[in-house]
């Protein structure tokens, strides 16, 4: 994948700089225990041609809180970040971009919390693909973190190693993706999404706890009131699965995508007869029907 190229500029500590140029400490904590908060976010080129950033006030409230979670020093307020992404963005010729926040230590082997806080922000291009491609998802092995051991409503860095090996795994198994329990044995979400089932004209979706509840969770539910589409949050046991008539993840980077199995059983459903195709639909209609940013933007 080509994340950046020679001309690619990020928003670090306030500034515009080429990424190639860009340097972090080695010695950041950040790196050595992954002791560090990021977002992932996504803008789209609107149907006034404009650009926009998809819920830009709710991922930043979100990073925030991450690093108070862990301690983090954070002293940006949303609107210069909002607009620093903007900038980003403009300086970039993005429109359909994925944008990842990272919040990072500065030098420090100790455990010892920190005095200042590093930012970068970066951008690359993703075309939206919500669309018709169907997963296939394993239900892993690798439980999601005890809720007693992490905050597991914070975007933490070190958290995502937990991801990549349920994701690695699924794969490997040729799965698309993986879906993983808590620590209960009961469904909790993705490696970066979160879980949806449909049965008898319901949605039911796992509740808060062992979950990190996504931006797009919440816009789900919130069109599911709209659409007058009935949502129970409780705990799914994986024996449910089987009777399921269809599924789908939700998250800033999948936006709504169906699942067409979970490990041997075929979700009856056909996608476009779903109550997650409606969602999937209105999704689509919402992320590119955004206002147009008017701040000017000044950022060296
Ligand atoms: N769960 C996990 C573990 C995630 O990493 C993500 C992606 N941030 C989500 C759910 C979905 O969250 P959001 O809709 O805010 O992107």
């Amino acid at each position: 994948a080509t994340y950046y190229n020679d001309n690619t500029f990020i928003y670090h500590n306030g500034n515009l700089v080429k990424a190639k140029d860009a340097r972090i400490d080695l010695y950041s904590q950040t790196m050595h225990y992954g002791y560090g908060v990021f977002e992932g976010i996504r803008s789209y080129k609107t149907i006034h041609g404009t650009t926009a950033i998809f819920k830009p006030e709710e991922h930043y409230d979100r990073l925030r809180k991450s690093a108070q979670a862990l301690n983090l020093p954070y002293n940006w307020s949303n609107e210069e970040l909002i607009d620093a992404t903007y900038a980003v963005l403009r300086r970039n010729d993005l429109q359909d971009a994925y944008i990842r926040p990272l919040i990072y230590g500065p030098a420090n082997m100790s455990f010892n919390p920190n005095e200042e806080s590093n930012i970068t922000i970066q951008a690359w291009a993703m075309q939206p693909f919500l669309g018709d491609k169907l997963l296939r998802v394993h239900i892993s092995e690798f439980q999601r973190p005890n809720p007693k051991a992490f905050h597991m409503q914070a975007k933490a860095c070190g958290h995502y190693v937990n991801s990549i090996l349920a994701s690695q795994d699924a794969k490997a198994k040729g799965y698309d993706e993986a879906l993983l329990k808590d620590l209960n044995g009961n469904i909790a979400e993705g490696p970066g999404a979160n879980f949806f089932m449909e049965k008898n004209g319901q949605l039911i979706t796992p509740a808060a706890g062992h979950i990190l509840t996504g931006i797009t969770r919440a816009t789900v539910l919130q069109l599911c009131a709209a659409l007058n589409i009935d949502v129970e949050e409780r705990p799914i046991h994986p024996d449910e699965l089987l009777t399921a008539d269809s599924a789908f993840f939700c998250g800033t980077a999948a936006e709504v995508i169906g699942i067409q199995q979970i490990d041997n059983t075929t979700l009856p459903m056909p996608w476009a007869e779903s109550l997650g195709a409606q969602v999937q639909q209105a999704y689509k209609k919402l992320v590119v029907a955004q206002p147009i940013h008017t701040k000017a933007t000044v950022v060296a």
